[in-house]
């Protein structure tokens, strides 16, 4: 988009940040586990391009990414290394998966014989289902997933699963954990045994790698963590490594007014002023990812070092905050994450303050903010 880049709302992006967390997480990987980074959702909201070079520049070379589309775009920025598709792919798709070497999750078995059938070599990493009962063929069906190594075409270069409780270590959690660590390795036991080989096992994501480690792998699918935060806050006391948050999240003020006691503020007419009151208007809106649900005070923003609350409801394009004895002039800029003197709104406040978690906040942060490295 031919804008400037802070010229209406913007996302920075710390170069340091990330750097440190890499760092964090790598020193706290297993023996021969790497990093393969999940960029989807435009790397959790904070912009593929962006983020997938750096990581590069840090030696990264793998990556996951929900869907085919998203792997087609990391090949289009120059990605060399594997890059796999965590989700479903629909067969009109397997096209993609050919054109752009990408590596497709098979969803279970059935899928996987479909993808056998496809007549350009596509390489596989089968899914085990332990426990999540999401993707995955069940880990009991070992004779099916077996016979998928006599398959003819199939290139199956990687075994995965996906641990569904590993956000805690507290004793039921780390039970049904060790179970779903058990019934994977069981399974690449067994495929060993009768001469095959899985290539890649992996099994640990953000969480996996904090409480986890020593389930080991080849690769650590991390996503949250890397952008240095988790999914709650309150996972923070247990969390055994330093994270940095990577994204800050401003917008400039568009107006400023002073509205009589009595006024109306946005649409509707159900926030009146109760005494006289001055508003910033800021450009950024729920389009933009910021939760409708901080409107009328449940959210805030900092301008001026100082916090700002929400009046009215959040627009789609705009957001009007009560700016009432802070000095805040037309052009300054507001954080609505990210620190301003002494004060700091984080993605924790944001989502617990629209009843969701990080994850969410971040990967809905929408394609029409500008985003830029800082230090
Ligand atoms: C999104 C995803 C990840 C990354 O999870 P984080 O908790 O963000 O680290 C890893 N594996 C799978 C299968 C995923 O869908």
């Amino acid at each position: 988009m031919r804008a400037a880049a802070r010229g209406r709302a913007w996302i920075e992006i710390s170069r340091g940040a990330l750097l440190q967390n890499i760092a964090a997480l790598r020193a706290r990987l297993p023996d021969g586990c790497a990093l393969m980074p999940a960029v989807k959702a435009n790397a959790y909201g904070h912009g593929d391009l962006m983020i997938v070079t750096l990581l590069q520049r840090s030696g990264i070379r793998d990556f996951c990414v929900a869907c085919a589309a998203e792997g087609a775009t990391l090949r289009e920025y120059g990605v060399t290394g594997e890059i796999l598709v965590l989700g479903y792919t629909h067969p009109d798709d397997f096209p993609l998966l050919a054109e752009y070497q990408l590596t497709q999750t098979a969803v279970d078995c059935a899928y996987a014989k479909a993808l056998s059938r496809f007549p350009a070599p596509v390489r596989v990493h089968l899914k085990i289902d332990t426990g999540m009962h999401r993707l995955g063929e069940a880990a009991a069906h070992m004779e099916e997933i077996l016979s998928l190594f006599s398959l003819p075409r199939l290139q199956i270069t990687g075994i995965f699963t996906h641990l569904s409780a590993d956000d805690t270590t507290d004793a039921p959690e780390r039970t049904f954990t060790h179970r779903q660590a058990e019934a994977f390795f069981t399974v690449v036991r067994e495929i060993e045994a009768h001469g095959y080989s899985c290539g890649k096992k992996h099994l640990l994501a953000s969480y996996g790698v904090l409480n986890y480690p020593e389930l080991g792998g080849d690769y650590a699918r991390t996503g949250i963590a890397l952008y240095g935060v988790l999914s709650r806050r309150s996972d923070l006391a247990g969390c055994p490594i330093p994270l940095s948050p990577v994204l800050s999240l401003k917008a400039r003020v568009a107006a400023v007014k002073t509205l009589p006691k009595g006024a109306s503020v946005g649409y509707g007419l159900g926030c009146v002023a109760g005494t006289d009151r001055t508003v910033a208007v800021l450009s950024v809106g729920y389009a933009d990812g910021l939760p409708r649900s901080l409107s009328d005070g449940r959210g805030g923003v900092l301008v001026a070092g100082q916090y700002a609350p929400t009046v009215g409801k959040i627009c789609m394009d705009q957001t009007i905050v009560d700016v009432t004895g802070i000095p805040v002039r037309v052009g300054d800029t507001a954080v609505l994450i990210g620190s301003s003197s002494t004060r700091e709104i984080t993605a924790y406040d944001i989502a617990e303050n629209s009843g969701t978690i990080t994850n969410e906040v971040l990967s809905r942060l929408g394609p029409r903010l500008a985003r830029i490295v800082v230090p």
